[in-house]
């Protein structure tokens, strides 16, 4: 089994990344469980949504919390806030080209997950999500960006472009082109992020077909899992 991670979640304690596309799509629940399964992960102790590319984060702090959500149908929203982070739970969110956001405290007390599609980074969901924890913890938070579609592959249409900053788009002859971690990298330098403490994959989901799904290359519903645990 491939993950791309950060040796620094690993280092902080935390199971975390995206898994290749070897396993196969990762759209089902039973899909992820076998994984986790094999990660030495209590399945019943992940949590899951039902992602609408929206800014909507849900919020834990106990073991209780967790147990209410997982007992229940996945609710609709696209990230998560751990603060303070339970033990022995986690959750998952899964991707074709939009960004896993995984962000924490070096010290383990908090963590979040978020999925990040254009709309997502638009309605300045990295920003929200590292705001979110800011207000459970003053420890200095790190962030990891997971593999998703770059800037060599992100065209987009006017429309779409007038929703990014000036200094996130590129062109190349007719075509503009967004850089979707300079805009999240702008997000966590207002939220007050050490730049040292901010990092992207530099992995594209859309150009390295044998790692990854994608759905502007393949336009099929092939999802990526991410996923970050706390033991
Ligand atoms: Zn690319």
């Amino acid at each position: 089994m491939k993950i791309f991670t950060d040796p620094r979640l690993l280092q902080h304690g935390f199971i975390a990344g995206t898994l290749d596309r070897r396993e196969g799509p990762m759209n089902a629940i039973d899909r992820q469980a076998e994984i986790f399964i094999r990660l030495g992960i209590d399945p019943q102790k992940m949590l899951h949504l039902h992602q609408i590319h929206s800014d909507t984060l849900f919020s834990f702090s106990n073991e209780a919390e967790c147990r209410s959500f997982a007992s229940a149908s996945p609710q609709d929203g696209d990230g998560w806030i751990f603060a303070p982070a339970p033990a022995a739970w986690g959750a998952a969110i899964v991707t074709a080209d939009c960004v896993p956001l995984f962000v924490w405290a070096k010290d383990a007390s908090v963590w979040g997950l978020s999925h990040c599609g254009w709309r997502g980074v638009a309605a300045q969901l990295p920003l929200k999500t590292v705001r979110a924890l800011q207000t459970k913890t003053t420890a200095p938070l790190c962030v990891w960006a997971g593999p998703h579609i770059q800037s060599c592959c992100f065209e987009v249409q006017q429309d779409t472009a007038r929703q990014f900053p000036s200094q996130t788009l590129h062109t190349r002859g007719t075509k503009t082109f967004v850089d979707l971690n300079t805009a999240i990298g702008l997000q966590l330098l207002q939220a007050g992020l050490n730049p040292e403490d901010i990092q992207f994959s530099d992995k594209c989901t859309c150009c390295q077909p044998a790692d990854f799904f994608s759905w502007r290359r393949d336009h099929k519903r092939e999802m990526l899992l991410s996923f970050i645990y706390k033991p």
